[in-house]
C-alpha cells in the first residue's frame, strides 16, 4: 500500500488541493483524501506538483514507430501520404520492433494507461501482450478498390475490431461491411484533418486530383459531405471515435451528435497536425461544451514523440483541468474503460502520474518545461 500526496489532484475537470490518496498494491484506489498539514503525512511520500489519473491515448499508430524523423514536416497531407509510402520499406523487421518498444516503455514511464492503436499489419501484437499499457487495437480497411476480407486475419487478433480508415478511401458498401465487422466495437476515422476530404465530394482538391489522374471511381460522393455520409450509411447505434476535426464545421458536429446516440469521441492530435500541415484541431470544436473532447498523438511518423503533455502544451488557450479531463476520462470513455480507469475514485485501477512543471499565478497551467511522469 502507497500513500501519494500532491499539491493538487486534477481529476476530471476540478483541481482539489491538497489530495492525499491511498493505493493498494493492485494499482486500486482506496481512499482520496485532503491533508491539512505537511507534518501529518507520516509514511505518506510527497510530490511537489499535481497528480492525476493515468492518460488514455486516444490516437496512435504504434507500429509506425520506427518511422521517427524519417519524413520531412510540412509535407502536407498528400505529400505526407506519398512520403509514407516511399520510407516504409526500408527499416528491418528487428528495428522496427526495438522502434516500437522504446516508444511502448516511454508510454508507460510518463503515465500512458490505455491507447486506442491502429493496425495495418500484425508486427505489434507480440509487444502489445507483454505491455502494461492496456492497448484496443483496430484493423484498419483502406483503398478504394481493396477486399474487405483482407483485414479478417487482423480482426482475430487479440482486443482488435475492425475500422474504416476515412471517408474518402473507403467505398460505400465496404463502410458498411467494416461497421457490420466491428459489431458493437467503436469506429476509429480519420476524419476532417484537411480540407481536401471534403473537397473531394465536390470534386475539387487534391484527392479529387490524385484518383482522378490514377483512374479511380469513388461511389459516395452523393453523400455531399464526410459527416453527411458517416450519418448516412452508419446505425445510430454505431460508436464512433473521429480522429483529427481540423475542418470540421459546426454544422457536422450538429449532424453528426445528432445522429448517434452513444456520445461521439472527437480525438484531436494537436502535434501531428503541425507536423504535417500547420494545421489545428478546429476552433468550432473546440469552443463547444457539448462535444466529447480526447487527445491523441498519432504515429513517430509525424510527431516527434508520443507524450500526452507535449500535445496538451498546444493547447494554450483550454484550461488545464479541462484538457486533463479530455486526456483522461474522456479517453477512457471512448474505450469503454471508464469503470476501470480515467479518474482517482475509489475501487478504480487508472495509474497515478505526476505533473511537475506547472505554474499557478493564473489558473494552472504547464509551463513550456512541464513534464509528466507515472508514480503507480
Ligand atoms: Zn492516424
Amino acid at each position: 500500500m502507497r500513500r501519494i500526496a500532491s499539491h493538487y489532484l486534477i481529476d476530471r475537470g476540478t483541481v482539489t488541493p491538497r489530495p492525499v490518496v491511498t493505493v493498494a498494491d493492485d494499482g486500486q484506489i482506496l481512499s482520496v483524501e485532503q491533508w491539512e498539514r505537511l507534518d501529518s503525512l507520516a509514511s505518506t511520500e510527497f510530490y511537489a506538483g499535481a497528480i492525476t489519473a493515468g492518460f488514455v491515448n486516444a490516437h496512435c499508430h504504434l507500429e509506425l514507430s520506427y518511422l521517427k524523423g524519417a519524413i520531412e514536416r510540412g509535407t502536407g497531407f498528400a505529400g505526407f501520404a506519398r512520403a509514407i509510402g516511399q520510407v516504409r520499406g526500408g527499416f528491418t523487421p528487428d528495428e522496427r520492433q526495438r522502434a516500437m518498444a522504446a516508444a511502448d516503455a516511454r508510454m508507460w514511464s510518463e503515465g500512458v494507461q490505455a491507447v486506442a492503436d491502429i493496425v495495418n499489419d500484425d508486427t505489434s501484437f507480440a509487444l502489445k501482450s507483454h505491455s502494461r499499457i492496456r492497448y484496443k487495437s483496430f484493423a484498419e480497411f483502406f483503398g478504394l478498390n481493396n477486399d474487405v476480407a483482407s483485414i479478417a486475419p487482423l480482426c482475430r487478433m487479440p482486443h482488435t475490431s475492425a475500422t474504416p480508415h476515412s471517408t474518402y478511401s473507403v467505398q460505400d458498401e465496404a463502410m458498411r461491411q467494416v461497421a457490420r465487422m466491428a459489431e458493437g466495437e467503436p469506429l476509429s476515422i480519420h476524419f476532417m484533418e484537411s480540407p481536401d476530404e471534403l473537397q473531394l465530394y465536390g470534386g475539387e482538391g487534391s484527392l479529387a486530383a490524385w484518383y482522378e489522374r490514377m483512374g479511380w471511381q469513388c461511389d459516395f460522393l452523393h453523400y455531399s459531405s464526410p459527416a453527411q455520409r458517416l450519418a448516412g450509411s452508419l446505425g445510430r447505434e454505431q460508436r464512433l471515435i473521429l480522429v483529427h476535426n481540423c475542418c470540421v464545421r459546426r454544422e457536422d458536429i450538429e449532424l453528426i451528435n445528432s445522429h448517434f446516440t452513444h456520445p461521439v469521441a472527437w480525438v484531436i492530435c494537436p502535434q501531428s497536425n503541425a507536423y504535417i500541415s500547420s494545421l489545428r484541431p478546429a476552433e468550432a470544436l473546440l469552443q463547444r461544451d457539448d462535444v466529447m473532447i480526447c487527445v491523441g498523438t498519432d504515429s513517430l511518423a509525424s510527431n516527434t514523440n508520443l507524450s500526452i503533455i507535449e500535445e496538451l502544451k498546444l493547447l494554450h488557450d483550454i484550461p488545464l483541468a479541462e484538457s486533463l479531463c479530455w486526456a483522461t476520462i474522456n479517453g477512457a470513455r471512448a474505450l469503454g474503460l471508464e469503470r476501470e480507469i480515467g479518474s482517482v475514485e475509489r475501487g478504480k485501477r487508472p495509474g497515478i502520474v505526476l505533473i511537475e512543471g506547472i505554474e499557478t499565478s493564473d489558473g494552472l497551467r504547464l509551463t513550456p518545461d512541464a513534464t509528466s511522469r507515472r508514480l503507480i
